[in-house]
């Protein structure tokens, strides 16, 4: 048996069998792991609350040397981010956050950049929870930057020309913009406009306490946020359950 104290957090528990579930938590030392909690479902279980969405702990996991999955031993919580989890903008932007995370990251790999803009994409998320979109934008960039998947998005990477003022279009399989001319046709395409473009690139540049200074409208900063996870689908080949419902639980008003 190898046992590791591990400091992390939560990104979803899923019930395993009567009494168990099997949680997913991304962590400082171990990056995202799995780990199976006996017992969880039984009442009165004394980790139930450390399990909570993005909740940070510092868990005991340990593993035979064959496996992936952990067991979880102990959890002594770190941070509940209580007040993340009292309005539906919150929880449901948590619930997209964490299905980036568990989606993008290898399992088993550590980046502790990851970990620590986590951290802070919560803290700027508590004290600006209507700049929600912006956070989610800012984080996927930085993640695929983090990841090894910078986006291109100063000239075109195919004629390198500049793109400023430009309508561009992301393209995944080739790591960033291209410009009208060269877009082609055939593989999947984001359009983003100039003004599209300029708030990716600050959005990038900007410490995620600091992205609430930008102010875009509802409609543009929805479909800007959903391109970039449309691009971030596309570049780690997942598929996001988190946005129909999204836009399902947080519509936009008509401007
Ligand atoms: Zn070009």
């Amino acid at each position: 048996m190898n046992f590791v104290a591990a400091q992390g957090m939560v990104l979803g528990a899923t019930a395993y069998s009567e009494a168990d579930k099997i949680v997913q938590l991304y962590t400082l030392q171990l990056g995202r792991v799995r780990a199976i909690v006996k017992g969880i479902r039984k009442p009165k279980s004394k980790l139930a609350s450390s399990i909570d969405l993005f909740t940070e702990s510092t868990f005991s996991l340990h593993k035979k040397a064959s496996g992936s999955l952990y067991v979880l031993g102990q959890a002594k919580i770190l941070n509940g981010y209580a007040d993340l989890k009292k309005e539906f903008l919150q929880i449901t932007t948590l619930q997209v956050l964490a299905e980036m995370v568990s989606q993008a990251t290898p399992e088993g790999e550590p980046h502790s950049e990851i970990y620590v803009l986590l951290k802070e994409t919560l803290g700027a998320l508590e004290k600006e929870p209507k700049s929600n979109e912006l956070l989610l934008m800012a984080f996927a960039l930085k993640l695929m930057e983090f990841l090894g998947y910078p986006l291109e998005l100063e000239i075109c990477a195919e004629c390198g020309e500049t793109l400023e003022k430009k309508k561009v279009y992301l393209i995944p399989h080739r790591g960033g913009a291209l410009c009208e001319l060269c877009q082609g046709s055939g593989s999947v395409r984001f359009q983003v406009t100039p003004m599209g473009l300029e708030v990716l690139k600050k959005l990038r540049r900007t410490l995620v306490n600091r992205v609430h200074v930008l102010k875009l409208k509802p409609h543009f900063s929805r479909q800007l946020l959903f391109t970039v996870i449309g691009y971030l689908e596309r570049t780690f080949e997942k598929s996001f359950k988190t946005l129909e419902y999204y836009s399902k639980v947080l519509p936009l008003e008509r401007e």
